[in-house]
């Protein structure tokens, strides 16, 4: 199968591709791939949607597809794909998988663990942890977020009491996506109270077996709901100094270089949903008929379309731009903000644009257009909401 063939029409925007170094045929070799596991990444996702868990079968067809590894440097057992590279695999792979819940476990590996550990762990660390986690063997998850500190992230009360041989862990952190699963949490938390953000945080890869680490239970979610999530306690957990990620205090700025790639990741899949759910629409325009016609000859109806995709194509600009921003070397801020904000908005108003164009049949669950939107809206406040993200983009312009 060609290229043109996998990526009809709604081809990924050329300007994500041609840096220096891109490995094409790799991209094309691990797309095709994906096709072959679509049977299993789909496999009865509506009773895991419904029920509110991820089956074994459908994770383990994600590890074994080897998308684990993704971001795991090649020495340790993984790929090691570059920011184009990746925001083509999961943009194709947004496209085959119907069930969002299971790429934001996958992306919640990837970003959470995989990354902070292959650019900022000791050699050790590495040795340890990588092998694993490409294999999916362990997985990954973190903790930022706490009952009183959400936006204001470094307004957290969480303490790793530094002493000889390692730290103390104490606090509560909320809304952990893959908690329930992870066997290893990238956990920040204040490690100097004299200072502040910068110098006063440090970032832990804590060992979910640890005694003093404990797992609420699961979290019940509007979308998103195969994606297990819960909130983790730790009481004086005793961890030892080989979890520290790169240099004490180096937590700042250990969670905005992973922030960003959570959104590279979570958005590109978020591109790859939004490109098979306009396929669904137009489909559905060309042969849903009334009044004796299909309904796409109405202009309300192929207007709706026209205006999903430029709010596709838009958003998958942004997200080109925010991908050359990171592969040449900048720090990428504004425009990583501006892709979060444009993708999960366009998302929100495809997804209902989605529904409505369904009638009746869009707001029934079994289509399974109605948890586009369910599932789309969390991305207006995860990785930073909307307002955050505004913030940035003005503070960035000089406000
Ligand atoms: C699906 C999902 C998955 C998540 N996964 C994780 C995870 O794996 N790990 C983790 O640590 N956390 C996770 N979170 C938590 C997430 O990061 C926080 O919910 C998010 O940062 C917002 O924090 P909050 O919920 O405390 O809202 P708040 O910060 O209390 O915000 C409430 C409202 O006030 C607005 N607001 C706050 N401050 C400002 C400001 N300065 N200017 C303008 N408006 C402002 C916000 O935009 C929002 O509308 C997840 C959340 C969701 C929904």
């Amino acid at each position: 199968m060609t290229r043109t063939a996998l990526f009809p029409k709604t081809a990924p925007s050329p300007k994500t591709a041609p840096q220096p170094g891109f490995r094409a045929d790799l991209v094309e070799e691990l797309c095709l791939g994906l096709d072959r596991w679509a049977a299993q990444f789909n496999a009865n996702w509506q009773e895991d949607d419904r029920a509110g868990t991820l089956s074994q079968a459908r994770w383990l067809a994600v590890c074994e597809a080897g998308l684990t590894g993704l971001t795991v440097p090649e020495d340790f057992g993984g790929l090691g794909l570059s920011a184009a590279e990746l925001a083509q695999v999961l943009e194709h792979f947004g496209t085959i998988s119907e069930d969002s819940g299971l790429g934001f476990t996958l992306a919640t590996h990837l970003c959470s663990t995989c990354i902070p550990v292959a650019r900022f762990g000791s050699p050790a660390m590495k040795a340890a942890l990588l092998p694993a986690l490409a294999a999916g063997d362990r997985v990954g998850a973190h903790a930022i977020t706490e009952p009183d500190s959400g936006s204001d992230a470094f307004a957290m009360r969480s303490r790793a009491l530094p002493h000889a041989t390692g730290y103390t862990l104490s606090g509560e952190k909320c809304y952990i996506s893959s908690a329930p699963l992870a066997d290893v949490i990238v956990v920040y938390a204040r490690t100097d109270a004299e200072k502040g953000a910068l110098g006063g945080f440090s970032a832990l890869a804590v060992d979910r077996g640890l005694p003093g680490v404990s797992v609420g239970r699961s979290r019940s979610k509007m979308g998103l709901r195969s994606a297990p999530m819960a909130d983790l306690h730790f009481d004086a957990v005793e961890v030892p100094g080989a979890a520290l990620i790169g240099r004490e205090g180096q937590g700042f700025s250990i969670l905005d270089y992973v922030m960003k790639w959570e959104i590279l990741c979570v958005f590109a899949l978020q591109l790859g949903e939004m490109r098979r759910q306009l396929r669904q629409c137009l489909t559905w325009a060309k042969t849903r008929q009334q009044f004796g016609q299909a309904i796409g000859g109405y202009q309300a109806v192929s207007h709706r379309i026209a205006d999903m995709h430029m709010r596709l194509e838009g958003a998958a600009n942004w997200l080109a731009r925010a991908v050359r921003a990171m592969e040449g070397g900048g720090r990428a801020s504004l425009e990583i903000a501006a892709a979060k904000l444009a993708i999960s908005e366009a998302n929100v108003a495809n997804s209902l644009d989605a529904v409505l164009l369904h009638g009746g049949a869009g707001y029934m669950s079994d289509t399974g257009i109605e948890a586009g939107l369910r599932n789309a809206v969390g991305g207006l406040i995860y990785s930073g909401t909307s307002d955050i993200q505004r913030n940035r983009i003005a503070a960035m312009l000089g406000l």
